[in-house]
C-alpha cells in the first residue's frame, strides 16, 4: 500500500502564498512503474534533483511567462546556462560567431574552452552588418550577442541581426543579461533563443549564482536538459526559490534604477574630472536611437563613466565613496561598482581592450534602486566634491 503523501494530509485544503522550498537531492517513487510513468510517459513528478527538482521547474515557468517564450530551462550560473546553450546549438567542426563585445568570461568559453572540442568561433564587430553578414557566409550554427555589451553599454541592432541570420539558418542567441526581460524581451522580436544571468538584476539581490536559457521552439528543449543533466550545469533548490522571490519585483526594482541611472548620468556628465560618461539614454551614446526603438523608454541600469587619472584615479574615488561598493557584478538592490579593465575583462588582452575603449580610468555601476540623493552625495565625496 502506498503511504499517504506528508505535505498533502499535513496542508489540507490550504495551499501555502509562496512556494515551498524543496531542498531535496533526490525524490521516492512507490514503484518501477512509477518511475517509467515519470522518465518516459510525461507524468508528473521528480526522481533526481541534477535532472530536475521543482524550484527549478517553478521559477522556469515564471522566466518563460516573463520572456514570452515556450520553455526555460535553470543553471547553476549564467556561465553554466551560456555552456549549455553552447553545447546544444554546436557540434564538433561548427562555427559560432560572436560579437567582439562580450563578457570576458564568454570570450574565453568560445575562444578556448569551445576550441579544444572543435568548435570554431569568430569574434565580430556586431556594429558592422556587412562584417556580420560576411562571417554568416561562411557557414554558422550560431549567432550570439549581448543585447547591451559589457562593459560599454554598445546596444546592438537585433532585428537587423536577426533578419540577416534567418538569410542563412543561423540560430540567434542573446545575453540579455543587463537589459533583462523587463526592458526587452528578444524572444518576442525572433531571437531563437535568450539568455539571463539571474545572479544580476533578475535575482536582483546579490544571494543566488544562476542563470537561464529560454526558446520558442519546443524541439531545443529535450536537447538542452540532456546537456545540463549531463554536463552537470544543475542549479540548486535554495538559489533558484530566492531568485524567484526577487522576480516579484522585478520590474518595480528595474524601473526605480533605469530613473536614477539617467539621472546620474546627465549629472556626471557635467562633473570635473569625469572624461567620458556612456549610457545609451544619452543622446550623443553612438546607439542611443538604436537603444530608444528596442527599449522606448528606459535605458537600463547599467552606466560607465571615465575618470582622469586612470587607476590611481579610481582608486581614490573607492576609498572616497565606500558607500558605492567596489563589488565585481550587477544588479544589487543598491548601487555598486565595479572596475572591467581588472575584473570581467581581466583576461581580455590589454590591446583589445584598448581597441573596444575600455581603459583604466572605467568605472562601471550597476545603479541601484535607492534615494538619487543618497547616490549622488556618496559620488559628490567620491569625486572630491564634497568635505570628506
Ligand atoms: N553575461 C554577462 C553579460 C555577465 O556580465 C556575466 C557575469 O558577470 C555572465 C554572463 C555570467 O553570469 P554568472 O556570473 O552568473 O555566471
Amino acid at each position: 500500500m502506498n503511504k499517504p503523501n506528508p505535505l498533502a494530509e499535513l496542508l489540507g485544503a490550504s495551499s501555502p502564498m509562496v512556494p515551498p522550498l524543496f531542498q531535496s537531492s533526490v525524490y521516492a517513487l512507490p514503484d518501477l512503474d512509477a518511475l517509467d510513468g515519470v522518465l518516459t510517459d510525461g507524468q508528473s513528478g521528480f526522481i533526481y534533483a541534477r535532472d530536475a527538482h521543482p524550484n527549478a521547474r517553478l521559477l522556469a515557468q515564471e522566466i518563460t511567462r516573463i520572456q514570452a517564450g515556450a520553455w526555460s530551462v535553470i543553471c547553476g550560473s549564467g556561465m553554466a546556462a551560456i555552456s549549455a546553450l553552447a553545447l546544444t546549438c554546436v557540434e564538433k567542426g561548427g562555427r559560432i560567431v560572436a560579437s567582439h563585445r562580450l563578457y570576458g568570461r564568454t570570450v574565453q568559453l568560445f575562444g578556448q574552452q569551445l576550441a579544444k572540442l572543435g568548435v570554431a568561433c569568430d569574434f565580430v564587430d556586431c556594429h558592422d552588418l556587412a562584417a556580420v553578414e560576411k562571417s554568416l557566409r561562411q557557414g554558422a550554427q550560431m549567432l550570439f550577442v549581448e543585447t547591451i555589451s559589457n562593459p560599454l553599454l554598445r546596444v546592438v541592432r537585433l532585428r537587423a541581426l536577426l533578419e540577416i541570420s534567418a538569410r542563412y539558418q543561423c540560430k540567434v542567441a542573446v545575453d540579455n543579461t543587463f537589459a533583462s526581460p523587463a526592458l526587452l524581451k528578444p524572444l518576442a522580436l525572433g531571437a531563437d533563443l535568450v539568455m539571463e544571468s539571474l545572479t544580476k538584476i533578475m535575482g536582483g539581490h546579490s544571494d543566488v549564482t544562476l542563470g537561464s536559457v529560454s526558446g520558442s521552439d519546443l524541439e531545443t528543449l529535450p536537447k538542452m536538459n540532456a546537456v545540463v543533466s549531463i554536463w552537470g550545469f544543475a542549479s540548486n533548490p535554495f538559489d533558484c526559490w530566492l531568485a524567484q522571490r526577487g522576480l516579484e519585483t522585478l520590474t518595480l526594482r528595474l524601473n526605480a534604477a533605469c530613473d536614477n541611472a539617467m539621472s546620474l548620468a546627465q549629472w556626471l556628465k557635467r562633473q570635473p574630472g569625469v572624461r567620458a560618461v556612456h549610457y545609451p539614454g544619452l543622446p550623443e551614446h553612438p546607439d542611443h536611437d538604436v537603444a530608444k526603438n528596442l527599449f522606448g523608454e528606459r535605458f537600463g541600469h547599467m552606466l560607465c563613466f571615465e575618470l582622469e587619472g586612470g587607476r590611481a584615479a579610481v582608486n581614490g574615488f573607492m576609498r572616497r565613496a565606500p558607500g558605492i561598493p567596489f563589488s565585481p557584478s550587477l544588479g544589487h538592490t543598491s548601487t555598486t561598482l565595479s572596475h572591467p579593465w581588472t575584473t570581467s575583462h581581466r583576461y581580455v588582452s590589454a590591446e583589445e581592450k584598448i581597441e573596444q575603449g575600455i581603459t583604466e580610468g572605467l568605472v562601471r555601476l550597476s545603479v541601484g534602486c535607492e534615494g538619487l540623493a543618497q547616490i549622488r552625495a556618496e559620488f559628490e565625496r567620491g569625486l572630491s566634491l564634497s568635505p570628506p
